[in-house]
């Protein structure tokens, strides 16, 4: 079975579900060895290496030896070692050195995606693009030192004003059904704290739908990082939903938004491994993250589509949650039906093969009214 999908316009192809890396630091070597061959064996070809921790890199590039060119990294830029400490850096030589560090550790002379660590005050933005430290950037893209570029950020505004700058080619972007809910300047903690109970969130904020739509406009690959929420959304206490969500639940979430291309999944044990490889073992009942969503966002978010494929099977074989995708670019973004026909013609079936026959919307538990979705799209589309 392929689990593979493109990395948007970058023309790198991974395998969906990544190892990403943060939580194999302060490990023995032996794991870190252990986890990478099992996620590799497993079918990994993608990881994330953020880390500025020198014996953590260390240790992937000897467990990548032999392999280097059978996997994709993503590397950070402004991730550094200071003091014994991780810290984000700014400062370009200071940068270099660190980036230095990381392909020296790696062993090797390449990093496939070259990440902007860490960005999320919009301001901050506007700040690096004019600096030394983004002219390193693309010094290092143009000697194909790095094959693309990416920004990793947890602000949707920050991530938007990236995504549309055509700066970067990759987003890797915190996305969860409970950082979904939350206004973009909020960070988990300091919201839980102040409201436990979660009070004040409701639905699906919109700036963090436009910036999933404008990846996918745009061709920007968004991998993901903290699928799970830091655990809140893996414990009835904590989940915004008062109920608990599963791994598997949490994965098909994340692969179902528009423009994922990839879940970086902190794996720190071999046995870790083996459970988030269970995804592809799971039965869809037991992927659906549906009936979570619904003890929370029951009318909140009516009418919407939330691209779950509840409403199948079609007997016209209509991917449903896709038609919705493109028509919600271009009614919701703005996006030019012209440039999205290309990729909705690729689909296998389009609205123009609706039978009319709403089994899709008995099913749909958003009560989206999909036939008239479907008219939209074919006269949006033409066809
Ligand atoms: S129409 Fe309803 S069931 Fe179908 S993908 Fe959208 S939200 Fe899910
Ligand atoms: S109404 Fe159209 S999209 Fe819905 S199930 Fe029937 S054929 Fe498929």
């Amino acid at each position: 079975m392929d689990n593979s999908r493109m990395l948007g316009r970058t023309g790198i192809r991974v395998n969906e579900l990544a190892l990403g890396c943060e939580h194999l630091q302060g490990k023995e070597e032996s794991l870190v060895r252990d986890v990478v061959a099992r996620a590799l064996e497993k079918g990994v070809d993608f990881l994330d290496v953020f880390m500025s921790e020198p014996n953590v890199r260390t240790y992937i590039g000897h467990a990548l030896s032999g392999c280097r060119k059978q996997v994709k990294l993503q590397g950070h830029i402004g991730s550094v070692w200071a003091d014994g400490q991780y810290a984000v850096q700014r400062e370009a030589d200071v940068c270099r050195r660190n980036f230095d560090d990381l392909l020296t550790r790696l062993n090797t002379d390449y990093i496939d995606i070259g990440f902007i660590h860490n960005l999320d005050d919009p301001k901050d933005w506007e700040a690096f693009i004019a600096s030394p430290t983004m002219a390193y950037v693309a010094e290092l893209k143009k000697q194909g030192v790095l094959h693309s570029v990416g920004l990793s950020s947890h602000n949707p505004v920050t991530a938007l004003a990236a995504v549309n700058s055509g700066l970067i080619d990759v987003l890797m972007f915190s996305v969860n059904p409970l950082y979904d809910l939350l206004p973009p300047e909020q960070e988990i903690w300091s919201y839980y704290v102040d409201k436990p109970d979660f009070s004040g969130l409701a639905g699906i904020r919109p700036e963090r739908q436009s910036l999933y739509r404008a990846c996918e406009a745009n061709g920007v690959a968004i991998t993901v990082m903290k699928a799970l929420a830091a655990g809140f959304l893996l414990t009835t206490e904590r989940s915004p939903y008062g109920a608990a969500m599963t791994v598997p639940q949490c994965l098909h979430y994340a692969l179902s938004r528009p423009a994922v291309a990839a879940v970086m999944l902190g794996m720190q044990t071999v046995r870790e491994v083996d459970e988030a490889f269970a995804y592809y073992t799971a039965s869809e009942e037991e992927k659906d993250f549906v009936p979570v969503l619904m003890h929370r966002e029951q009318g909140t978010l009516d009418g919407r589509c939330m691209y779950c494929n509840h409403c199948l099977p079609c007997p016209a074989h209509i991917d449903i949650a896709e038609v919705n995708k493109y028509l919600d670019l271009c009614e919701l973004d703005g996006v030019p039906a012209a440039t999205l026909q290309e990729h909705y013609l690729s689909l296998p079936a389009t609205a123009a093969d609706c039978l009319n026959c709403r089994a899709c919307e008995k099913r749909c538990p958003f009560g989206v009214k999909v036939t008239t979705r479907m008219a939209r799209a074919k006269a949006a589309f033409g066809r």
